[in-house]
C-alpha cells in the first residue's frame, strides 16, 4: 500500500521552505474583521462635540501602530455609513452587523465590532440572540476617550481584543473593556466617566488582563450548549414592538395603560426582588389587560445584582396574579433583546413565555429552587 503523502509526518519541501522564510508563521496568522459602527473610540471634536470620523479606519493604523506588529493577526477593516452614535442604534443597524458577520464568517477567525460605549450592552445582547451557532469570537469594545486623543483608552481595548482572538478565541459574543472581558448578554454600562465603563453584575467575567491573560473560554460551557450545534444563522430583531417601564413610586395606571397601549412585550423593571405597588389597584388593572392582550410582561430588576423572585413579597406574588413572568437575573439589555428575538420567531404566546423563562445563550442563571 503506498502512503499518502498528506498523512506523511515530515513537513513537505514547501512547508521547510515557508518557515524557513518566515512564510508559514505569516500563512498561520489568525485574520481579524473589524467593523466600525462608530462611537467615541473614532470620532473627532466638532463645534456640536464630539462626531464620527469618516476617515477612522486610516488613522487607526497610525496611532495604533502595534496593530501591525508581526505577532499581531492580520486585519481588514470597514468604516460603516453612516458611521453612529450609539445612542442611534436600532434593531435595523444590528441586523447590518449580524449580516456583515456572517458574510465574512468563513473568512475570518474572528470579529471585533468598534461601537459606542453607550448602547453597546445592548448590541452585545441582541448579537447573542441574532448569531444563533457561533462558534467565533465576537468582540464588541470602544473607548470613553477618542483615539484622537492623547489619554485615549481605545489603544489598549484594541490591542488586547487583537490577543484575545489571536491566542484566547472565545466562542461567543463579548464585550472587552477595561481589563475585563465579558460575556456580552450580561453586560451592563455603569459608568458614564470612568475607564471601568462596563459591569457583569450577575455573571463572572470570561477573562481578566494584566501581565496575564486569565480567560475562561469554558465558562459555564457556552460553547457545549447544544444550541450551538448548528451552523451559524442569523435572526432579525426588526419588528416587534417592545418596550421597557421603571416602576417609580407614584406611578399611575393611566400612565401605565398609555405605555402597554400597542406593546407586543415589555420588560418591567421592578422593584427588589420583582416587587410593584400591588395596593395600586389601577397599576394592577393596566397589567391585567396587557396581558389579557397577550402582551409578554417580564420583570427584571432595578438592582443590579441579584434575581427575581415573584413569590418573595405579596407586592411580587400580586404581579405574578396579573400575568407578570420572572426575568430571574437577566439585565434589562438582554430581556429586551430576547423579547424582541421570540416575538420575531412568531411562536405561540405560551412558547414565548417559556423561552424566556430559559437560558437560551448563558443571557440568564435559573435559581436552583423554584421561583415565579
Ligand atoms: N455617545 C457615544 C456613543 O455611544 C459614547 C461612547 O462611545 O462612549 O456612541
Amino acid at each position: 500500500m503506498t502512503a499518502n503523502p498528506k498523512d506523511s509526518k515530515i513537513p513537505s519541501l514547501e512547508v521547510v521552505l515557508a518557515w524557513k522564510s518566515g512564510g508559514l508563521e505569516e500563512k498561520m496568522k489568525k485574520k481579524i474583521y473589524i467593523a466600525y459602527t462608530g462611537g467615541t473610540i473614532g470620532m473627532m471634536p466638532s463645534k456640536q462635540g464630539y462626531i464620527p470620523d469618516p476617515e477612522f479606519g486610516k488613522k487607526m493604523i497610525e496611532k495604533i501602530p502595534e496593530l501591525k506588529d508581526p505577532t499581531m493577526p492580520h486585519y481588514e477593516m470597514v468604516d460603516y455609513d453612516p458611521l453612529l452614535d450609539s445612542s442611534n442604534m436600532s434593531p435595523r443597524d444590528w441586523k447590518k452587523i449580524a449580516d456583515d458577520i456572517q458574510a465574512r464568517y468563513d473568512d475570518y477567525d474572528g470579529f471585533i465590532v468598534l461601537h459606542g460605549t453607550d448602547t453597546m450592552a445592548y448590541t452585545a445582547s441582541a448579537l447573542s440572540f441574532m448569531l444563533r451557532g457561533l462558534r467565533k469570537p465576537v468582540i464588541l469594545t470602544g473607548s470613553q476617550i477618542p483615539l484622537c486623543e492623547v489619554r485615549s483608552d481605545a489603544r489598549e481595548n484594541m490591542v488586547t481584543s487583537f490577543q484575545i482572538i489571536a491566542d484566547h478565541p472565545v466562542h461567543e459574543v463579548c464585550l472587552y473593556f477595561n481589563n475585563s472581558l465579558f460575556r456580552g448578554c450580561r453586560s451592563v454600562k455603569v459608568n458614564a466617566n470612568g475607564f471601568d465603563a462596563f459591569a457583569s453584575p450577575n455573571f463572572p467575567r470570561l477573562g481578566t488582563v494584566g501581565i496575564d491573560f486569565k480567560i475562561h473560554i469554558d465558562r459555564d460551557s457556552l460553547f457545549k450548549h447544544k444550541e450551538q450545534n448548528v451552523p451559524l444563522e442569523v435572526h432579525n430583531l426588526e419588528g416587534p414592538r417592545v418596550g421597557v417601564l421603571r416602576l417609580f413610586p407614584g406611578i399611575n395606571g393611566e400612565f401605565v395603560k398609555n405605555a402597554l397601549i400597542n406593546l407586543e412585550g415589555i420588560v418591567l423593571e421592578a422593584y427588589g426582588v420583582g416587587n410593584g405597588p400591588d395596593k395600586n389597584r389601577d397599576f394592577l388593572q393596566a397589567l391585567k389587560e396587557a396581558n389579557d392582550r397577550n402582551v409578554v410582561i417580564v420583570a427584571c430588576s432595578q438592582c443590579l445584582r441579584g434575581n427575581v423572585n415573584l413569590g418573595g413579597y405579596a407586592s411580587g406574588s400580586a404581579l405574578a396574579e396579573v400575568g407578570v413572568i420572572s426575568g430571574y437575573d437577566m439585565t434589562t439589555e438582554a430581556a429586551t433583546c430576547k423579547l424582541f428575538y421570540l416575538l420575531n420567531l412568531g411562536l405561540p404566546i405560551q412558547e414565548v413565555k417559556s423561552m424566556m423563562r430559559t437560558n437560551l445563550r448563558g443571557e440568564l442563571t435559573i435559581p436552583p429552587k423554584k421561583t415565579n
